[in-house]
């Protein structure tokens, strides 16, 4: 539907170039306003609720309108509006977090650097890969390893790492040194009778060949999410990740688990590291470290790491890295008032005690015509849709199946999210039982709408 003249969506289509838009589509049809939130639901500019079950873009953990982040905000924009962290200077809030997201660290992590995005945070840890191996005296060690289906971001550097095609297409991206190896998705890539374990098996040796082809000591870095998620939300084989890091450790290679989406809660463990068992050198987090109401990410690094990059910094002259806002006092309070919420209102238990409910609602829908997989661990999990369920044939990407259900879902008041044929659903930390129920109702209208769409166009 063409918007109407001045409404804000025609401005917006005269105004804004769009993030991960199809600008041609949005042109003619305009963007859905969303004017306010509350709890786990949107409003549109007519009024209209949607339940968020994507959480915004996986963030927003503890809903909209929580007042305890508008006052942190608020109470520190009037204490120190902002300061910076270069040159060593530091706002004293800065050092609060930093702390306490080192007390929160899976494994033993020595110190904490500051970015603004998930994908600034993913640079610095490949800039500190190069950085580390130039002051160790093997500059030739530089290739860094993600996998396909990846999403690390869209820099020049982490969308190098993504893994996705249209990430990379016209972009020209990836940059050198950066391969990708298999994507660990068991329902799509196994072989027929392979077990779980046999997979993980045969993709941590094609993880090795790939490793001794390039020569071992040219591959400096692996860069994993615990769970693929704008690839599809992937959840790891059983072994996988034990198996991999095997590989790296014998050919010396980091492991950067990158936290962004997993971190604070979303798998029912603090980690996704913790769910399947990462002992990282160096990890990424953003998103959930604000509950996404102001920009922040964060890069933890070993004490192994920080001690060549320290000493190589005095060599140097300077640790010649940062971002104006890194360290920014705002968001900085912002997400310490988030991980004092996560503690005291025990939000990780809560996730525990409802993510049993969400993941059954997604498996309820394995029996749908359409559904070829429902996958999925804690509070996120995804419908992958399917033409034919006994062959697993996908759809023809012109069918746009996964954009046809999520134009039903929004028809019925939700907010999903299609990654490809992928339907995922990401909902604030905070979601009830009985919100669960409320999407599965939403959900089933829409996958039948798009079933009755599928079977009227064969
Ligand atoms: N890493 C992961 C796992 C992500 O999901 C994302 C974004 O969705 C990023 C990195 C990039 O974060 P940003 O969009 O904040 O740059």
């Amino acid at each position: 539907m063409t918007p109407q003249a001045n409404s804000t969506a025609s401005r917006d289509i005269a105004s804004h170039l769009h993030p991960y838009t199809n600008l041609e589509a949005l042109a003619q049809n305009g963007p859905l306003v969303i004017e306010r939130g509350e709890g786990i639901r949107v409003f549109d500019d007519e009024g209209n609720p949607y339940i968020e079950a994507m959480s915004g873009l996986w963030c927003t953990s503890l809903g909209w309108g929580e007042e305890r982040l508008v006052e942190a905000a608020a109470r520190q924009m009037r204490r120190l509006g902002f300061y910076h962290c270069f040159t060593a200077k530091v706002p004293d809030v800065t050092v609060d977090l930093a702390e306490r997201l080192l007390a929160l660290a899976p494994v033993p992590m020595s110190k904490v650097f500051f970015a603004n995005s998930g994908s600034e945070a993913i640079d610095t840890a490949l800039k500190l890969v190069w950085y580390l191996n130039n002051k160790r005296a093997r500059p030739e060690k530089k290739k860094v390893i993600a996998r396909h289906k990846a999403y690390h971001g869209v820099t020049i550097g982490s969308a190098s790492l993504t893994g996705l095609p249209l990430n990379h297409r016209d972009f020209d991206l990836p940059i050198k040194g950066v391969l990708h190896t298999d994507c660990p998705h068991y329902y799509r890539f196994a072989e027929a009778d392979e077990s779980e374990e046999d997979f993980a098996t045969r993709l941590a040796r094609n993880l090795e060949k790939l490793i001794l082809d390039e020569g071992p000591e040219t591959v400096a870095a692996f860069f994993a999410e615990p769970v693929m998620g704008a690839g599809g939300v992937i959840v790891p084989p059983a072994t996988y990740f034990q198996k991999i890091q095997a590989i790296l450790k014998k050919y010396d290679v980091l492991l950067i688990a990158d936290e962004v989406i997993c971190g604070f809660g979303r798998t029912a463990n603090m980690w996704g590291s913790e769910t399947f068992s990462l002992k990282p050198d160096m990890m990424t987090m953003a998103k959930a470290l604000s509950s996404g109401y102001l920009p922040i990410s964060a890069l933890m690094v070993s004490e192994e790491i920080y001690t060549d990059v320290r000493e190589h910094s005095a060599t140097l002259g300077t640790f010649a890295h940062g971002f104006t806002y890194s360290g920014h006092p705002v968001s900085c309070a912002v997400a310490l008032e988030t991980l004092k919420i996560y503690e005291e209102r025990n939000i990780l238990g809560h996730v525990r005690r409802v993510s049993p409910a969400f993941q059954d609602m997604l498996r309820r829908y394995r029996d749908h015509p359409l559904v070829g997989e429902a996958r999925g661990v804690g509070l996120v999990g995804a419908l992958e849709l399917v033409r034919d369920k006994s062959t697993r044939e996908s759809f023809a990407p012109a069918d746009g199946v996964g954009a046809r259900l999520v134009t039903q879902a929004q028809k019925n008041g939700l907010i999903v999210r299609a990654l490809g044929d992928s339907i995922a659903l990401s909902p604030p930390l905070i979601i009830t039982e009985d919100e669960i129920s409320d999407i599965a109702r939403r959900l089933g209208a829409a996958l039948d709408a798009t079933a009755r769409w599928a079977d009227e166009t064969g």
